[in-house]
């Protein structure tokens, strides 16, 4: 009826307004943290299974606010509709950058993979801008030469695909400086695995959803087979994301993934409990 329709029309206002708000307040806080440096990296390993060694790590940013954890997911959304994300990436990279230089001096050949929002790529000026940023940094740092080969970009699969020209420009100028490239969430886009030779890549992450629904699925198995099997015909190295427990743990090994990340082996830790860790 029309005045149910009225009310309908009433909820949705309300609740977009009530959106509104709430973005509005966690921009402003996202702003303060900022400025009083209330964001934290977390690291979490990435196991070989050959050889059982944690030959990398995950940075996932953290944001202690009111002295509660807030999720990346809620606030990385928020950060990028705001614009604030290329100052939150920024600190993101330069302190990545510093913890790389700590972890080699423990662990020589040590990575870390980062997180770069779709955001930053999404234009050609931000994406320049992207490279300048870590060059600049890496000049910050150090006289020598900065190990970005030990470095991996993370990329969501979704955003990549939305224009693939510019896309494959973008890649190649991160894998020029000798910057590595991954899809993250593989599988969970508009997958083609034609994308696979198209992209200059250097690593495929596999969604989580992929391998935790993989104990009763004979043909998830097939399909993440087979994805695994042409990535590293490619030459692409492949992760596994959100193994938690041994049952996927085993249809990773049987797929033929060769690295794990999650919480079977590692939860995201700091970074002093990473150095232990490894060294
Ligand atoms: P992501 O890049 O897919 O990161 C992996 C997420 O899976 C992390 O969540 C990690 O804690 C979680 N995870 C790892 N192992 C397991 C597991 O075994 N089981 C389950 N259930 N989860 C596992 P987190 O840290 O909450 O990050 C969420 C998302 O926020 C990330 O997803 C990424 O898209 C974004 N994010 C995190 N840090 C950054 C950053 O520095 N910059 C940008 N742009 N985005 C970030
Ligand atoms: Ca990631
Ligand atoms: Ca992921
Ligand atoms: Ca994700």
């Amino acid at each position: 009826s029309k005045e149910e329709g009225r009310n309908r029309f009433h909820f949705f206002t309300q609740q977009m307004q009530q959106d509104a708000e709430r973005t509005a307040v966690i921009h402003t806080a996202l702003r303060l943290a900022l400025d009083l440096e209330a964001f934290e990296l977390n690291f979490q390993p990435i196991v070989s299974i050959s050889t059982g060694e944690i030959v990398r790590a995950e940075v996932l940013l953290r944001w202690k606010h009111e002295g509660t954890y807030i999720s990346p997911e809620h606030f990385i959304p928020i950060a990028e509709s705001s614009g604030l994300i290329v100052e939150i990436g920024q600190w993101v990279r330069k302190e990545a950058m510093k913890a790389l230089l700590e972890l080699q001096q423990i662990n020589l050949g040590f990575g870390l993979s980062i997180n770069v929002s779709m955001y930053e790529f999404w234009s050609h000026e931000l994406q320049d801008n992207l490279v300048k940023s870590i060059e600049d940094i890496a000049v910050d740092l150090t006289t020598n030469p900065f190990p970005f080969e030990s470095m991996v970009i993370e990329i969501t699969e979704s955003l990549l695909m939305k224009n693939n020209h510019h896309s494959i420009q973008s890649l190649t100028k991160l894998r020029d400086m000798g910057l590595k490239v991954a899809i993250d969430d593989f599988g969970t886009g508009f997958s083609s695995l034609s994308y696979l030779s198209k992209f200059p890549l250097d690593q495929i992450k596999i969604d989580k959803s992929f391998i935790q629904q993989s104990d009763s699925d004979i043909k998830q198995q097939a399909l993440v087979t087979a994805i695994t099997t042409l990535s590293q015909a490619l030459g692409l190295d492949v992760v596994a994301e959100g193994v938690e427990i041994e049952l996927e743990l085993d249809f990773v090994k049987q797929a033929g993934i060769e690295f794990v990340q999650g919480y079977y082996f590692y939860k995201p830790m700091s970074k002093s409990e990473l150095k232990t860790l490894i060294s």
